[in-house]
C-alpha cells in the first residue's frame, strides 16, 4: 500500500444482533457482537495477534483537532465486502488452518472468523482512531490482486472478506474489528499450472506452516491439503477456489473442489507410475 493513504472521516458499524458499537473516543457504547460471530478462543493461537491486512496501511492523521471530532456514522445492514491478500497456514498438528497477513505487522495467523486485537498490545478495541490496528482490506478486488504481482506476494492468496463490527472507512477500504473470510482464491503453482493443492511453502510462523498453491505435479512429497480439505478445516463456510486467470468457476456445490481433488490424485498416480516404470527399467537393465 503506497504511503499517503488519506483517511476519510467516516466511521461505521455493521449491525449485529440488533446491537452496535461505535468507533468514538471515550464512547461507552460498546455493545458486544452477537455470540454467533464471536471469535473462538482457546484455540491455541496467541492472544496478541497482529492484524495487518492488505499492505500495511499506516498513514493517518497526526493527533490534532480533527481527531477529537466525532466521526460521522453509517450503519449498513449488510456487512461490507472487501478484498485483501494473505498466506494460508496450517497448524503444526495439521488440525487447523488460517491465514497470516503479508505485511510486517501481520506476523501471526487469524482464523476464518476472527476478531482484531491491537497489534501493539494497547488496551483498546481495534480499530482505534489513534492507532493503526485492526484488520485492513480494500474495496476494489483489482487493487488487492495488484499486490499479488510483487515478488514477495506471489505465493499469497486473494481473500474476499466480510467486514464485521466497528470499522473506519478510508478512501480505498476499511480498517475494522471483526472479519469473516468468505472466499480464498489461489493463484497458479510456481510452474504456472492451475493449483490443485495447498502445499508446504517452506516457511511459517511458530506452530504454523505457510502453504502455497501447487499444481498436482509439483506437490510431490510435501505436506499438502486439497482446496476442499483446507475449506473443511477452516469451517465457517469458507470457499477455496483455484483462480489462475482462468474463467470464473461456477458457484456449484463443490464441483470445482472435487475436480481439483481428482486432478491432484491423478497427478500423484501418474508420478507414482513414472517412478515405478523407472525402477522397472533399472531392474531389467541390471
Ligand atoms: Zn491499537
Ligand atoms: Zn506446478
Amino acid at each position: 500500500m503506497p504511503n499517503g493513504t488519506s483517511w476519510v472521516t467516516m466511521a461505521g458499524t455493521v449491525t449485529n444482533s440488533g446491537r452496535r458499537h461505535e468507533v468514538g473516543q471515550g464512547s461507552r457504547d460498546r455493545g458486544r457482537p452477537g455470540a454467533a460471530g464471536r471469535a473462538r478462543r482457546g484455540d491455541g493461537t496467541p492472544s496478541r495477534r497482529s492484524r495487518r491486512g492488505v499492505g500495511g496501511i499506516r498513514s493517518r492523521r497526526g493527533p490534532g483537532r480533527a481527531m477529537r471530532l466525532r466521526l460521522p456514522e453509517e450503519r449498513p445492514t449488510e456487512p461490507p465486502t472487501g478484498y485483501k491478500i494473505a498466506h494460508p497456514v496450517l497448524s503444526q498438528d495439521g488440525t487447523r488452518v488460517g491465514f497470516t497477513g503479508v505485511s510486517l505487522g501481520g506476523a501471526l495467523p487469524y482464523g476464518v472468523l476472527d476478531e482484531a486485537r491491537c497489534v501493539y498490545g494497547l488496551r483498546h478495541r481495534a480499530p482505534h482512531r489513534r492507532c493503526d490496528c485492526g484488520f485492513h482490506c480494500v474495496h476494489d478486488r483489482t487493487e488487492a490482486e495488484a499486490l499479488l504481482c510483487t515478488a514477495e506476494h506471489r505465493a499469497a492468496v486473494l481473500l474476499e472478506v466480510s467486514v464485521l463490527g466497528a470499522y473506519i472507512r478510508f478512501e480505498r477500504g476499511f480498517r475494522y474489528a471483526r472479519q469473516r473470510v468468505r472466499t480464498a482464491t489461489l493463484g497458479p503453482c510456481g510452474c504456472g499450472a492451475v493449483a490443485a493443492a495447498l502445499a508446504d511453502a517452506g516457511w511459517g510462523r511458530p506452530g504454523w506452516r505457510a502453504l502455497t498453491a501447487a499444481c498436482a505435479g509439483c506437490v510431490r512429497g510435501r505436506t499438502s491439503l486439497s482446496p476442499a480439505a483446507f475449506a473443511r478445516l477452516a469451517g465457517e463456510g469458507l470457499r477455496v477456489r483455484a483462480g489462475s486467470g482462468v474463467a470464473e468457476q461456477p458457484a456449484g456445490l463443490g464441483v470445482s473442489e472435487l475436480v481439483a481433488e481428482a486432478a491432484l490424485l491423478q497427478a500423484r498416480l501418474d508420478w507414482f507410475q513414472t517412478q515405478l516404470a523407472q525402477l522397472d527399467e533399472r531392474g531389467s537393465q541390471g
